[in-house]
C-alpha cells in the first residue's frame, strides 16, 4: 500500500494527513473546523483531493459501533447513527477504518510515539471531552460496544452537583474537559469561591482557555479552579494507574498540550499519594495532536 489517508474528526476541528506506509510519516494536508452538519461531504471535499491512496482510516469521538463503521452517538458533534464507513467505501471503493479517537490514539502512540516499547498504555485525552485508550499487554481493550474508552464519564465525585454533558453528575469529564471546565467553573464561581475576587464573575461566558490563562496572570478564583481541576484529574489518572496497572500513560488533547504544566503540575505531584500500584511513567505525548492521525491508519498497515 503506498499511502493511506487518515481522518480525525474532533469535536471542534477536524483534521486529515497522507500516511506514507514506506516512510511511516504523516503529513497534514487539512485542519479546519468541523461541519457538524454534513461531516461525511466535508471528509469527501478533502479526500477528492488525493490519489493514490489505498486504505481510509477515520477517528471519531463518542458511542461507536465500530464493527459495522456507524457512529452511533457523538453528542457533541451532534451526530447519531452514523453509517460512515459504508457512505466512504460507496464512494472510493478502498477499505475504510473507524475507530474511537482514544483508541486510535494509543494505537498511534504504540507504533509510532513513546510507547514504542510498551506493552501496557494508556492514552488520556483531555480534549471537548476526556477519554482513554488503552492497550493492555498489546492487545487494545475495546469492551462488549468498543466503548471502554469512556472513563469521562466514570463518576469521580458521587455527592456533586456538577452535571456532566451527558446528563448525569459528578462525571470526570464534567469538570476536567474542554466542554466541562466552564460549566464547573461557573459552579465554582458561585459557591466556593463566591467571595474570592476575579475577572471570571463579571464574564458571560467563560472558555477553559479564560480559566487557565487567568489562573496564570494571579486570579484568586481562577487559581482556586485550576488546582480544584488538578486534584479531581489526579484522581483519576490514579484511578486509571489501578484499574489498568499500565507502564505508560501518555496524555494529550488541546486542553492539555496547551496548558502542560497546569494540567501535568498535579497529576505529576499527588497520583502516588492515591495509588498502591507501582507507578507507571506518565508523560505528555510526544506526537502532539497529530497522535490521533497516527494511529487510525494502523488497521490498514496489518
Ligand atoms: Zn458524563
Amino acid at each position: 500500500m503506498p499511502n493511506a489517508i487518515s481522518i480525525d474528526i474532533g469535536e471542534n476541528t477536524m483534521k486529515a494527513a497522507v500516511f506514507g506506509v514506506k516512510s511511516e510519516t504523516c503529513k497534514t494536508v487539512y485542519k479546519g473546523p468541523v461541519q457538524r452538519r454534513d461531516i461525511v461531504g466535508q471528509i469527501s471535499g478533502i479526500v477528492d483531493q488525493h490519489k493514490g491512496f489505498d486504505g481510509i482510516g477515520v477517528a471519531a469521538p463518542g458511542l461507536l459501533d465500530a464493527n459495522r463503521g456507524v457512529i452511533i452517538r457523538a453528542r457533541n458533534l451532534g451526530v447519531e447513527n452514523l453509517k460512515i464507513v459504508d457512505m466512504l467505501e460507496d464512494r472510493y471503493n478502498v477499505p475504510v477504518f473507524l475507530s474511537n479517537d482514544a483508541v486510535a490514539s494509543v494505537v498511534g502512540e504504540r507504533f509510532f510515539g513513546a510507547g514504542k516499547k510498551s506493552k501496557n498504555i494508556v492514552y488520556l485525552t483531555f480534549s471537548a471531552g476526556l477519554e482513554c485508550g488503552i492497550i493492555e499487554n498489546d492487545r487494545v481493550l475495546l469492551g462488549k460496544d468498543g466503548n471502554a474508552h469512556e472513563i469521562g464519564h466514570c463518576t469521580i465525585d458521587a455527592s456533586s452537583e456538577v452535571r456532566c454533558g451527558c446528563g448525569k453528575y459528578g462525571h470526570w469529564e464534567a469538570f476536567s474537559s474542554g466542554n466541562g471546565i466552564p460549566v464547573f467553573a461557573r459552579y465554582l464561581l458561585d459557591t466556593k469561591f463566591k467571595g474570592r475576587k476575579s475577572k471570571l464573575h463579571g464574564m458571560k461566558t467563560i472558555t477553559a482557555k479564560d480559566v487557565f490563562d487567568y489562573a496564570k496572570s494571579g486570579d484568586a478564583a481562577a487559581k482556586g479552579i485550576v488546582a480544584e481541576i488538578g486534584r479531581i484529574n489526579a484522581l483519576g489518572v490514579a484511578n486509571i494507574v489501578e484499574l489498568y496497572d499500565p507502564e505508560l500513560i501518555t496524555i494529550g488533547g488541546a486542553v492539555a498540550l496547551n496548558n502542560r504544566s497546569a494540567v501535568m503540575g498535579p497529576i505529576m505531584s499527588r497520583v502516588k499519594g492515591y495509588t498502591i500500584n507501582r507507578m507507571p511513567k506518565i508523560t505528555i505525548t510526544p506526537l502532539g495532536d497529530m497522535v490521533t492521525l497516527y494511529g487510525a491508519v494502523a488497521d490498514l498497515l496489518g
